[in-house]
């Protein structure tokens, strides 16, 4: 019986399998990662066509499954929370998530270096993901993913492609990081803080969100004024580009109100 508590949705549509499979680009010379192997049916697909494969599990009983199951020459089985474990080194991310932990793993893989991420997500997160300054749907995650990676939604999948069969649709996202010097670090705290308000502009979430900068009450009373000067000030928190975060954030921390 599948786990739902664990997102345990499996890929029954062939065709899905093998379309993310060519979108990964995968060689021999190629380590992938997978996160949630499941009952295996990525994992086998991958088997053939990269060097190596790394498929970290929780659900120990499929991870018994697995290894009753099929004898890979290059795939290493590692039981645990992908949140937590150790990654070995790899180049490429190819998994169909589970969706309860859609935001903190895109957060961790985003802090790797890798080349090419092909994953399936649920359709709103995706979407997302994908979105743009000024979107409907953008936010702090979609500020962050920019901030370091082109995305892409390639294709839906309708729930009919799994079982038991999800009550929404799901995506498609191929992910490719930024050259490093196009990347944005963006400090989270004031990411954070200003998407408190989303619809707010960045003058007026930052008052209204000032002790999640640190701030106490005397120090905000101190600096105001100075804040009435910080760059985009009328903008929307939800029309900020990254590069305009970071501005925001470069003369915080030049006037000393952040650091
Ligand atoms: N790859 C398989 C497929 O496409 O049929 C299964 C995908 S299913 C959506 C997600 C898988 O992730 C499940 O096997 C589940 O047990 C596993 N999982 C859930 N939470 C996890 C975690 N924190 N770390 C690693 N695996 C997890």
């Amino acid at each position: 019986k599948a786990n739902s508590d664990l997102g345990q949705n499996f890929l029954i549509v062939p065709d899905i399998i093998e379309r993310n499979v060519e979108r990964a680009e995968l060689s021999g010379r190629d380590t992938v990662l997978e996160v949630g192997p499941g009952l295996g049916v990525l994992t086998d697909a991958l088997s053939r066509h990269a060097g190596k494969v790394y498929a970290i599990e929780k659900d120990p009983r499929l991870v018994g499954i697995l290894r009753v199951e099929y004898d890979w020459p290059n795939v290493e089985i590692i039981e645990g929370d992908a949140l937590k474990v150790e990654f070995p080194a790899f180049n490429k991310i190819v998994s169909n998530l589970p969706y309860q932990i859609s935001s903190p793993i895109t957060f961790r893989f985003l802090r790797y270096d890798f080349e090419r991420a092909v994953l399936i997500y649920q359709l709103e997160f995706a979407r997302r993901m994908v979105a743009e300054p000024g979107d409907k749907n953008y936010s702090r995650l979609s500020l962050m993913v920019r901030a370091k990676a082109y995305a892409e939604l390639v294709e839906r999948i309708g729930r009919g492609a799994f079982w038991p069969r999800p009550r929404v649709d799901s995506a498609v996202i191929v992910l490719e990081p930024k050259p490093r010097d196009e990347r944005i670090e963006l400090n989270e705290d004031l990411v954070r803080a200003l998407f408190q308000h989303r619809r707010s502009t960045v003058l007026s979430s930052l008052k209204k969100s000032h002790h999640m900068l640190g701030l106490s009450k005397e120090d905000f009373k101190r600096v105001r004024g100075i804040l009435a000067e910080v760059p985009h000030a009328e903008k929307r928190v939800f029309q900020l580009a990254p590069s305009e975060v970071r501005d925001i954030e470069e003369f915080l921390s030049a006037e000393g109100v952040m650091c």
